[in-house]
């Protein structure tokens, strides 16, 4: 089976582990801030804050921006769960958002009306590694005096403008889940400008605590102080050194995504009932995924016999996403219902995730297409 997304490991990769695993530091030593320096970088932001997952990051940059109970904060219903669960966590509320239908992106339109004395931040997801349209997004949030959260867990190495990805919000959401660009096995990374933020959420994935254990042994003193409660989200050293590596090829793998999905849109543009997601003017799609609609005939009757029969081919299609707001615990806990993002609704019923990871050989992306034209044959 032909994964639909899939890490890249190499030797040098494996060298860098080994030898922070044959040092003195573990965990929160010398690869953590070096990671985070080189992180910070190529997301040409002032910060980054490593941490032990993307859901960890999204729960510390809610944490640090002040959400707590009667809190709203706006999330698209396109995205993965924990975009919503992080608000939930801090006691807050998810509003749920519709998305565009021809990209799935945040329909910035409608984002005003969801704005409430009690909003405290807007979440924008750039969905399968398309940057949303920040510069619309920034103007109504600023006009609201509203942080602009970017949860970018599928956008990294993506640019919007000519800018990258991890500059564009007040806080930048990274995964470094095995599935995304790059990988620490489980990680997270927030970006920002804002050093006040960015110590805020060292301290909360330590904790509380003001000091950690590296800068104890420097300052040769045993006190710390809790100030704040915060969790143990760090993330190893041997994590932050595998990132580190990766980072170095990060570049190169995007750049391989982009050709699989061009190949994609070529061999489509042909076959009836498939609809690659539209592209938005002056943006470098970072390809996380690649999500097409798929509506021939009989087939748009039932994605799910596309799936199954995707899957009797060797094909690993998946769906991105059910929406959030329809997942039972948010319908019993914040009574959402059908019917109030339609446009999501109705695209979570067509949409179907094709393979695409930088390992894939050319005859990979061969076999993938021929099993999309000889699907949505038998199916029209
Ligand atoms: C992967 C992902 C997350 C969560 O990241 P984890 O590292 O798996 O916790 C959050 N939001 C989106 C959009 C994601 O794709």
């Amino acid at each position: 089976m032909l994964p639909y997304g899939k890490q890249s490991i190499s030797d040098e990769d494996i060298a860098a582990v080994t030898a922070v695993l044959r040092s003195d530091w573990l965990t929160t030593g010398p690869a953590v801030a070096k990671f985070e320096k080189k992180f910070a970088e190529f997301a040409g932001a002032k910060e980054a804050v490593a941490v032990s997952s993307g859901t960890a990051a999204l729960h510390a940059a809610m944490h640090a921006i002040g959400v707590n109970r009667g809190s709203e904060v706006i999330v698209p219903a396109m995205t993965f769960a924990a975009t919503a669960n992080s608000v939930v966590y801090c006691q807050g509320k998810p509003v749920f958002i519709d998305v565009e239908p021809g990209t799935l992106l945040i329909d910035h339109k409608n984002l005003e009306n969801l704005i409430s004395k009690r909003t405290k931040a807007i979440v924008a997801v750039d969905y399968a590694g398309q940057p949303c349209d920040y510069e619309e997004l920034r103007d109504i949030a600023g006009r609201h005096s509203l942080p602009l959260i970017g949860d970018a867990c599928h956008a990294l190495g993506g640019r919007y403008h000519g800018q990258a990805v991890g500059s564009l919000a007040d806080l930048n959401i990274f995964s470094l889940h095995p599935v995304k660009h790059i990988t620490s096995g489980e990680g997270g990374v927030i970006t920002t400008d804002d050093s006040r933020l960015a110590e805020r959420m060292r301290i909360f994935r330590n904790h509380g605590i003001s000091t950690d254990h590296f800068r104890r042994e420097q300052m040769k003193t045993w006190y710390y102080e809790m100030i704040d409660l915060g969790y143990n989200y760090r993330l190893t050293d041997f994590q932050c050194a595998l990132a580190s590596s990766q980072l170095t090829n990060l570049s190169a793998w995007v750049q391989r995504r982009q050709v699989i999905a061009r190949a994609y849109c070529r061999a489509f543009d042909k076959t009836n009932g498939v609809m690659p997601l539209e592209l938005k003017p002056d943006i470098s799609h970072a390809y996380h995924i690649f999500v097409a609609r798929f509506c021939a005939g009989a087939a748009d009757a039932d994605r799910d016999l596309l799936f199954r029969a995707f899957r009797a081919e060797g094909i690993g299609v998946n769906v991105h996403y059910f929406p959030v707001h329809l997942h039972p615990f948010y319908r019993r806990h914040f009574k959402t219902r059908e019917g109030q993002c339609p446009v999501a609704e109705a695209a979570s019923r067509e949409i179907l995730t094709l393979p695409l990871f930088p390992r894939m050989s050319d005859l990979d992306i061969q076999d993938v297409i021929n099993a999309v034209q000889k699907i949505m044959r038998e199916f029209s």
